[in-house]
């Protein structure tokens, strides 16, 4: 694997650039202080149920909030799905309701990329909207702004992205809206380091459009881009179909040999690698 011809990076910013998780919780709490009192319990039970890896909720898979279903695609095809007590659903099923492949609009079909989508399609199939989910996001944003959040730095981190500036573009872009974003930034001690900041990206729905405004931006081709992400659909799969160059942060652990061209569980184990674009 060489990068030797790749002329703009971008970094996505949450689970890529830190890892802390506890977030995760305060934003658990918020959707479960939504929803009605009977159902909270059995909420958080399921939480963490899934956060373990015992609930048919999981990364790497797409929930369809209209039926009610968890779903397996290959590419955007449904190949196989799961009833909210992990039972298989049956082919003939599949082939009524889902006869073509499908479009991840984050509203019907949530794909659960990373942890940020676990408490919110819970919080689906217990009744609220995505504005409900979208408002106790809002939320976790303000706590992570406030002196009581700390994230711990990627030591090193800081020192990779300003050498490897000297010679390519570096992109921020995140899902995330700004002004936490910036103080997120900060508290990484990244604060000045990204010339180029992309906030509320939407991806996955967004990813291709954004891709195409950074190579307008750069007078680049997609091949000459390497996207550095937490989330397969948001930031790898779509890059690497175009034949863009992709490190994926595999935290859970859902990685075939094909995802991206490198595959590491933590941001550090690519500084090797990242340090030859300098
Ligand atoms: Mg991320």
């Amino acid at each position: 694997m060489s990068f030797k011809n790749i002329k703009v990076v971008v970094f996505d910013l949450d689970g890529t650039l830190y890892r802390d998780t506890k977030h995760f919780d305060y934003y658990a709490n918020k959707i479960k202080e939504k929803l009605n009192k009977d159902v909270q319990e059995k909420y958080i039970y399921e939480y963490n149920q899934a956060v373990s890896g015992n609930h048919v909720i999981k990364i790497g898979s797409v929930y369809d909030a209209e039926l009610d279903l968890v779903l397996y695609l290959d590419d955007s095809t449904v190949v196989s799905a799961y009833n909210w007590s992990n039972t298989e659903i049956d082919s003939s099923f599949i082939e009524e309701h889902y006869p073509n492949p499908i479009i991840i609009d984050m509203d019907r079909f949530m794909s659960i990329g990373d942890l940020w989508w676990v408490p919110s399609s819970i919080g689906k199939h217990y009744g609220l909207t995505g504005e409900d989910t979208y408002d106790a996001f809002l939320r976790t944003r303000d706590y992570m702004m406030t002196d009581s959040y700390d994230i711990d730095p990627i030591e090193g981190l800081a020192d990779v992205i300003k050498s490897i500036k000297k010679k390519v573009d570096i992109v921020l872009m995140t899902n995330s809206p700004e002004p936490d974003s910036l103080v997120i930034i900060e508290k990484l001690g990244l604060k000045g380091i990204f010339p180029t900041r992309i906030f509320n990206a939407k991806k996955p729905v967004k990813t291709l459009a954004r891709f195409d405004s950074i190579c307008s931006q750069f007078n680049v081709k997609p091949t000459d881009i390497l996207s550095i992400g937490d989330n397969l659909l948001n930031e790898i799969t779509p890059i690497r179909k175009l034949g863009g160059k992709t490190i994926f942060i595999d935290f859970h652990g859902i990685a075939n040999k094909d995802s991206a061209d490198i595959v590491v569980t933590n941001l550090e184990d690519s500084f090797d690698m990242l340090k030859t674009l300098g």
